[in-house]
């Protein structure tokens, strides 16, 4: 996954940044005026929504269209709040209403199939065609359900779900948990890394044991992980402790976490220890760039998409921009905050492009809370820079809860989460 740079690469990449703007000819049923440069946004997620309104807000004068299948967009942030019965569908549901009428950006409710990287254009499933002079793609992820033998697409929409992507799955979840019989056990299968929002499955066990200690006193968690530590693993192993004695079962890789095989008929989990049977299983396959990104051969070996860390544009199809949980981004965790703040940062750079002028390198952040319980909240916070190295965090910019946060302070992080919701999707979204 990292990138390694030379100085000369270094120094090369804003030369190329620069020189890389390739104009296309446009044709297509929005009237455009004469050399008014566009720009194609894949995805209204996190970073593609990013990317569309600030490119309108640096620059009205650049048309920007946005696809998206969906007119109604969930978040994953806060859906395992929704598991945890602390939120409802509806409260993590955004639209596209405000990016169309207060930033004119033209929204366009498909899916992109096509790419035709040397020809700028890209085809819609409904049959349209768009041309671009640059193209951002943020399509999220896709799973690799073939990793874990028995699992598939199938057995993730009707009986063991991954959650992963907020919506019909988040619900499902949801109802599995509520009509579970107290006393069966809810089984969480993280996947190694990298993969999208590493605290996510944390939370998502906090939440639901959560749930369990109010709702289900003899059932508990256990999660079976690929992995031998994890994201903020102190902060919430601290808060288990705490609220949820007993209740969370956590198996590093390495204990008999590792997930080799499902059956989704028995509702069984097989590992290198045995099988394991879950009244709910939620197993989290590991993950690739979203499909589109694979098909338009925008990826590398890893499955996730290289890019130019100052413009986000791709190293290998120039004039595309990936940004998001798609991209390799160095030191940046894929994070919803991450993908928003690249889609700044791509929209400026895209921005400079089209006026003919040298893209700045970027300074980028991330923040991410997760919740424990309701009023117990933990976080961290980092920027990065562009190095040698590629996209770094800068030591001593950043942070985490402390270990000794008394009662007071979590209970404040948990306010700040609520807070920190808002504030994104308002900035993104609102
Ligand atoms: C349980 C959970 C909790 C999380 N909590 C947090 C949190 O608290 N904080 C945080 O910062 N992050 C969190 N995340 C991570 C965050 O959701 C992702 O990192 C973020 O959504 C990535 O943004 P993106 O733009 O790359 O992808 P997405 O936000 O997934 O957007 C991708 C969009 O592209 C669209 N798309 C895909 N293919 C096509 C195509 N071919 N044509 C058109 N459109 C297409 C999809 O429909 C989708 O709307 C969480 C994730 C999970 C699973």
């Amino acid at each position: 996954m990292s990138q390694k740079f030379t100085r000369r690469d270094f120094s090369k990449l804003f030369i190329a940044g620069a020189a890389g703007s390739t104009l296309g000819v446009f044709g297509g049923a929005t009237p455009l005026l004469a050399n008014q440069k566009r720009v194609v946004v894949i995805g209204g997620g996190f970073g593609g929504a990013s990317a569309a309104k600030y490119i309108r807000k640096l620059d009205s004068s650049i048309s920007v269209t946005l696809v998206e299948p969906a007119a109604t967009f969930y978040t994953c942030p806060f859906s395992n709040w929704v598991m945890g019965g602390l939120k409802e569908i509806n409260d993590i549901a955004q639209t596209y209403d405000v990016l169309k009428s207060a930033y004119g950006v033209e929204v366009i409710h498909d899916e992109a199939v096509e790419i035709d990287a040397a020809n700028h254009s890209v085809k819609l499933k409904g049959g349209k065609e768009l041309k671009y002079d640059r193209l951002v793609a943020s399509p999220g992820i896709d799973f690799n359900y073939d990793a874990i033998e028995g699992y598939s697409e199938a057995a993730a929409n009707s009986q063991m779900p991954h959650g992963y992507k907020a919506g019909p799955q988040t619900e499902l979840l949801t109802k599995q948990l509520q009509e579970m019989k107290d006393g069966d056990n809810v089984v969480i299968c993280p996947p190694g890394n990298p993969f999208r929002c590493p605290p996510g499955p944390y939370e998502r066990a906090s939440l639901i044991a959560n749930y369990l200690k109010k709702n289900k006193p003899g059932s508990k968690v256990i999660i079976l992980d690929a992995k031998e530590k994890f994201s903020k693993q102190g902060l919430f192993t601290k808060g288990w402790k705490k609220l949820y004695p007993g209740l969370i079962d956590w198996r590093a890789g390495s204990a008999g976490g590792k997930v080799t095989a499902v059956d989704p008929s028995a509702m069984t989990v097989q590992t290198s220890s045995g099988a394991v049977k879950g009244g709910v299983v939620n197993v989290i396959p590991p993950q690739r760039a979203g499909k589109i990104a694979a098909e338009a051969g925008l990826t590398d070996a890893s499955g996730w998409c290289p890019v130019n860390p100052i413009t986000f544009e791709s190293t290998i199809h120039p004039g595309i921009h990936v940004i998001g949980d798609a991209c390799i981004a160095g030191a940046m965790p894929k994070s919803g905050f991450a993908a928003s703040s690249q889609g700044k940062v791509t929209a400026a750079s895209i921005v400079r492009l089209l006026q003919g002028k040298v893209p700045a390198p970027p300074s980028l952040v991330n923040t991410c809370y997760s919740l424990v319980g309701p009023g117990y909240g933990i976080s961290v916070a980092a920027v990065y820079k562009l190095t040698s190295d590629g996209i770094v965090s800068i030591k001593g910019a950043g942070g985490l809860t402390p270990m000794d946060a008394d009662d007071d302070q979590l209970s404040e992080e948990a306010t700040y989460a609520r807070g920190w919701y808002n504030n994104v999707a308002q900035d993104i979204w609102g």
